[in-house]
């Protein structure tokens, strides 16, 4: 799985310089998604972060917007879990949690259902780039306010040049490539 999946990712991922703004380097996911194996192969590596020797320890993935979405559900299908997802502000129509946080270019506010994840429910978080990690701190607060305990974390990839992993702390972090 790890193996097909980091060689896709070498593949078929695009680093845009300047995008969105001057000084970033983008990682373009794009082709990658647009790859019948490719995706098949991440996809297929991320949902293993939810299984511990080969039996399913997540009650639901968590996703945030919007590559999150995209990863996200497919591993759902996978571990036969329900997905959450993690959406910018104003765009989930019941109660919900808010988180405001500073990322890597600008600002955000993430917010979750209330009613999305039920106490005591573990939680695998999905996203495609551990960039400032605060992405990923917003969206642990918001699945900690729900009363839900995130257990695993999953990501195509991590800049290590940005402190992102100090978000991770000790929870088990499954990366498939490195920047
Ligand atoms: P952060 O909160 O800084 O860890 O950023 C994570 C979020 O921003 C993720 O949802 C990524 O999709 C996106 N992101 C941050 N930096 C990049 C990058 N260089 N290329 C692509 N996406 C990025």
């Amino acid at each position: 799985n790890m193996e097909r999946a980091q060689q896709a990712l070498a593949r078929l991922v695009v680093d845009v310089s300047d995008f969105p703004q001057k000084g970033i380097v983008f990682k373009d996911i794009t082709p990658l998604l647009a790859d019948a194996d490719g995706l098949a192969a991440v996809v297929s590596a991320l949902a293993d972060a939810g299984r511990d020797g080969g039996e399913v320890v997540v009650d639901k993935v968590v996703g945030m917007e919007s590559r999150g979405f995209i990863l996200g559900a497919p591993v759902a299908v996978e571990l036969g879990t329900g997905f959450v997802p993690v959406r910018k502000a104003g765009k989930l129509p019941r109660a919900t949690h808010t988180v405001a946080y500073d990322l890597e270019y600008g600002d955000a506010t993430l917010e979750i259902h209330q009613d999305a994840v039920a106490p005591g429910e573990r939680v695998l978080l999905i996203d495609d780039v551990l960039a400032t990690g605060g992405t990923l701190a917003a969206t642990r607060q918001l699945v900690e306010a729900c009363g839900g305990d995130v257990v695993a974390v999953a990501m195509l990839m991590e800049l290590t040049f940005l402190p992102g992993r100090g978000a991770v702390g000790n929870l088990p972090f499954t990366v498939l490539m490195t920047v």
